[in-house]
């Protein structure tokens, strides 16, 4: 069995570093700490929570540098999105401590025709558990992190064994920001431990994203020990490209949506379904476009993106892009592994992608994009909610009052007409279907993980 993370450069294949599981007895004060920090926590007032969250945005800042350098060493990403990286989850926290307290205050209700004093509260149910992925090591957390912990939450990481050193930089940050000690902690753990932190009594509630496998197995063993889940399980986005829409604007951002992070993403726009007048021109110009996407060394900043974090999932990605030509999918570029150390694959588009094959019915975690040619609007739309996903998605059109009303009808948690999916700490995201349900982020983020308390006073 493994019994160490182990994070390596996906560029070079350079061992970075090793570290290994917590013991047992490590583990029973981790969770111990954790409690009583935060009945700590809990008990601070909501001015204090917000200063710590304000001195957190500011570390971050400060050591955007390091912390970016650590996140393009682990997974790979080009050290100016790492940057990015950092910075949003600074901009985020600084909006959580902006809007938080006001969302969090007690909410009064009127009850008709008669004079009780009756409100809700929002208060802290414990310590939330995260179960967390490698491809944003940072803002996948803060995400969570952020909203679940201004209640007087308490929160324990266990993040991907590849981005063990941007997890413990985390945990640093938290310290030295002033949060009380163990209140945000690392739990770097085989599986068959996380299972028994799910069940232990200290932690109330879990939250995951990551892989539908990886959530069916954490929300089951949540569901038996009766606790709430969060389940952010990616998806394979349509991006709908209707006649009428700016064409140049379209395969400008469609590069940009499928390519970002190379690929992994799972608000990415995966399956491109564009009707049929538009179908040849947009199809042109976005292998153009892609042509263009240069996968190199992702600290030289020519590189548009870097290697796939790790080796199994290229593979991986590799095999699903072999199993689609195969079943009749014609490809237009890339399709190959690139040659050298680290994990390179080049961008690639499939073109002629129906129902049934594997980029149309798979998450395609990876620089791959899959065209689809529709009738019309109504049939891009039966083509974009044939999937078992229903993450996000995105709808290219002159007429936005059309593309509002086709929206309601788009299985999805979020649509974006003229633009394309992001996540945004001013609305939810999650997903419909098998991409998982529960809301990070915005209000419902905040109030997500915490115990709606009704008081009546007669
Ligand atoms: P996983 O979903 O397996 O990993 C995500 C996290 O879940 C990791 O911390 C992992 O830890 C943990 N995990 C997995 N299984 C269990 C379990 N049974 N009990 C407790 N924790 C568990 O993703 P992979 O990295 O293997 O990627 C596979 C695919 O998942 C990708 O190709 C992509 O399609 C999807 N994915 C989606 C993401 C998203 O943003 N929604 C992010 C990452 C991946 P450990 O590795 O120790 O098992």
């Amino acid at each position: 069995p493994v019994i160490v993370a182990t994070s390596r450069n996906p560029a070079t294949g350079e061992l970075i570093a090793t570290y290994p599981f917590q013991t047992p007895a490590e583990v029973e004060r981790l969770l111990q700490d954790n409690a009583s920090a935060q009945r700590l926590w809990r008990a601070t007032p909501m001015a204090q929570r917000v200063a710590a969250y304000r001195r957190l945005s500011a570390t971050l800042r400060e050591r955007a540098g390091e912390l970016a350098a650590l996140i393009t060493a682990e997974m790979g990403k080009t050290i100016g999105a790492a940057r990015a990286e950092v910075e949003k989850c600074a901009a985020t926290l600084d909006w959580i401590a902006d809007q938080g307290p006001a969302i969090l205050a007690d909410e009064p209700v009127a009850i008709e025709g008669s004079a009780d004093q009756v409100h809700v509260s929002y208060l802290s149910i414990g310590s939330v558990l995260a179960v967390m992925p490698w491809n944003f090591p940072l803002w996948q957390v803060i995400r969570a992190s952020g909203p679940v912990m201004l209640s007087g939450n308490g929160f324990i990481l266990k993040h991907a064994p590849n981005v063990m050193g941007s997890a413990y930089a985390l945990q640093g940050a938290y310290e030295a920001a002033g949060f009380p000690k163990g209140l945000f902690v690392n739990l770097n753990a085989g599986n068959d431990t996380v299972a028994g932190v799910i069940e232990d009594p200290r932690v109330a509630a879990v939250t995951l994203t990551g892989s539908m496998r990886a959530g069916a197995a954490v929300a089951s063993l949540a569901g038996r020990a009766l606790k709430k889940s969060l389940l952010e399980l990616g998806g394979a986005d349509a991006f709908i490209v209707l006649a009428d829409a700016n064409i140049d604007l379209a395969v400008k951002a469609a590069v940009e949506a499928r390519f970002q992070n190379a690929g992994q993403v799972c608000l990415a726009a995966k399956r491109f379904i564009v009707e049929r007048p538009v179908a040849e021109e947009f199809t042109r110009k976005f292998v153009e476009a892609a042509r263009r996407v240069r996968a190199g060394d992702p600290l030289d900043p020519s590189s548009t993106i870097g290697p796939m974090a790790r080796a199994d999932l290229r593979d991986e990605l590799h095999r699903q892009v072999e199993r689609t030509i195969a079943a009749g999918a014609t490809l237009l570029l890339g399709g190959e592994k690139l040659d050298g150390p680290g994990n390179y694959y080049a961008p690639t588009v499939l073109a002629d992608v129906a129902p049934g094959m594997a980029a149309f019915d798979e998450e395609t975690f990876g620089p791959v994009a899959a065209i689809t040619v529709a009738d019309d609007a109504e049939h891009a739309l039966e083509l974009a909610n044939a999937s078992d996903y229903g993450l996000g998605g995105s709808l290219w059109t002159g007429d936005v009052a059309r593309a509002q009303r086709i929206a309601r009808r788009f299985e999805t948690g979020g649509v974006f007409i003229n633009g394309f999916p992001a996540s945004n700490a001013r609305i939810p995201v999650g997903g419909v279907k098998k991409s998982g349900y529960g809301r990070e982020l915005s209000h419902f983020g905040l109030r997500e993980f915490t115990n709606a308390q009704a008081v009546w006073a007669r």
